[in-house]
């Protein structure tokens, strides 16, 4: 017989006021905490301030004792670990069970997580299962003095609006957020914490097979959010031939490409190099935005960048109100001229070091 599926209006009713503390969902891969966790652990800390409250972080797998306390170097005053090798290949139901499992027992008032590929499966598996709501992709956190609500706050569908969205009477308050929203804080090995070691003794039942695991990112290839150097392209390269050039002017200074969403979505560049409101927040030191006509969206990905060049055929482009330089013309003229340039002063540069 189909389970009856409850409407939220059939929940059991929960207190709220017995969930206590800002909790980060730790993510680990490879044997690292993923950069976005240590982000939100600092976001958790100023809230947490705010509140009079603590900052907790879960952090579970296989091996990753040894992790447990660098959770505290960014914010933490509790971490829980379950170290179990039942956890050593991820799989989203079982990880979802556990950090379930920890929030139920602990009652947190608000639940973070990276809005990672990982972050983005497990979150509304969680909050599904603790029967809560979720704010995927917020991109800041306000509390109200009045009340001590959290308010979660995102811009719905790319409207030029904030939501500000706060859940009532459920518990934990649950929101999901990209990498580099928040600054990562400075790791401090003085600040103290407490590390509490939690066993699962159920039966972990992941309910699928694991076949094989492909990591998608190249190893020597750098991510959009970690790099310095961005030569990123739009729909005005006009064919997927147009990211050679940018790829040539990349490579001489060191950086890496990415795209709009309409360069993704024409496949000239894969999804994990979109820039913008529904790809990836960057921060290089210099963006250039060849051909992109500068959408509200895709401006979003960027505010954090220190200097960003545009280079568009359009003189009245919005691109160029958010740009600190800007060159107005054919981008296929304008390239292999700034290339040129670039190899000249780089010859001069290295026949001086010679002489
Ligand atoms: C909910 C939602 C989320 C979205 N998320 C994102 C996101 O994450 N990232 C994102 O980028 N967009 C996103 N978008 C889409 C966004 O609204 C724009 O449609 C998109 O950014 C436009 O991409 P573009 O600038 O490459 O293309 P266009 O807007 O078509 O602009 C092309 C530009 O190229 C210029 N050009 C043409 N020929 C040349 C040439 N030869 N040399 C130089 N310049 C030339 C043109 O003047 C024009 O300014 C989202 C939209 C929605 C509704």
């Amino acid at each position: 017989m189909a389970s009856k599926k409850m409407l939220c209006s059939e929940w059991e009713p929960i207190n709220p006021m017995e969930y206590k503390g800002i909790w980060v969902y730790v993510e680990v891969e490879g044997g690292h905490i993923h950069e976005a966790s240590l982000q939100l652990l600092g976001e958790a800390r100023r809230i947490a301030d705010e509140l009079d409250t603590y900052v907790g972080a879960v952090i579970i797998g296989y091996g990753i004792k040894e992790l447990a306390r660098e959770p505290i170097y960014y914010g933490a005053d509790k971490v829980f670990v379950v170290d179990d090798p039942r956890l050593e290949k991820y799989y989203p139901n079982l990880y979802g069970d556990v950090v379930c499992k920890l929030a139920k027992k602990h009652k947190p008032e608000a639940l973070l997580v990276g809005g990672t590929m990982r972050g983005r499966e497990l979150a509304p598996y969680i909050a599904n299962n603790l029967k809560t709501g979720i704010t995927a992709d917020l991109t800041s956190i306000e509390v109200d003095k009045e009340t001590g609500d959290i308010i979660l706050i995102r811009p719905p569908f790319g409207a030029w609006m904030l939501a500000h969205i706060k859940t009532r009477n459920r518990r934990p308050v649950m929101g999901s957020v990209r990498p580099n929203i928040f600054p990562t804080p400075e790791r401090n090995e003085d600040r103290d914490g407490e590390v509490i070691e939690e066993t699962i003794d159920e039966v972990l039942d992941p309910r699928m097979e694991y076949l094989e695991y492909t990591p998608i990112e190249k190893a020597e290839e750098i991510p959009i959010e970690k790099a310095d150097i961005i030569v990123s392209g739009g729909k005005g390269l006009g064919s997927k031939e147009g990211f050679k050039l940018l790829e040539e002017l990349a490579e001489l200074l060191g950086g890496v490409i990415a795209g709009s969403r309409k360069a993704v979505d024409a496949g000239w560049i894969p999804h994990d190099r979109q820039v913008g409101q529904t790809g990836k927040t960057v921060k290089p030191n210099i963006y250039f935005a060849v051909g992109i006509s500068g959408a509200a969206q895709h401006i979003f990905g960027i505010r954090e960048a220190k200097r960003v060049v545009a280079i568009n055929i359009d003189p009245d482009a919005p691109i160029f109100e958010n740009a600190d330089y800007g060159i107005v013309g054919d981008y296929k003229e304008i390239i292999p001229a700034l290339i040129e340039v670039i190899k000249e002063m780089k010859m001069k540069k290295s026949g001086s070091a010679k002489n």
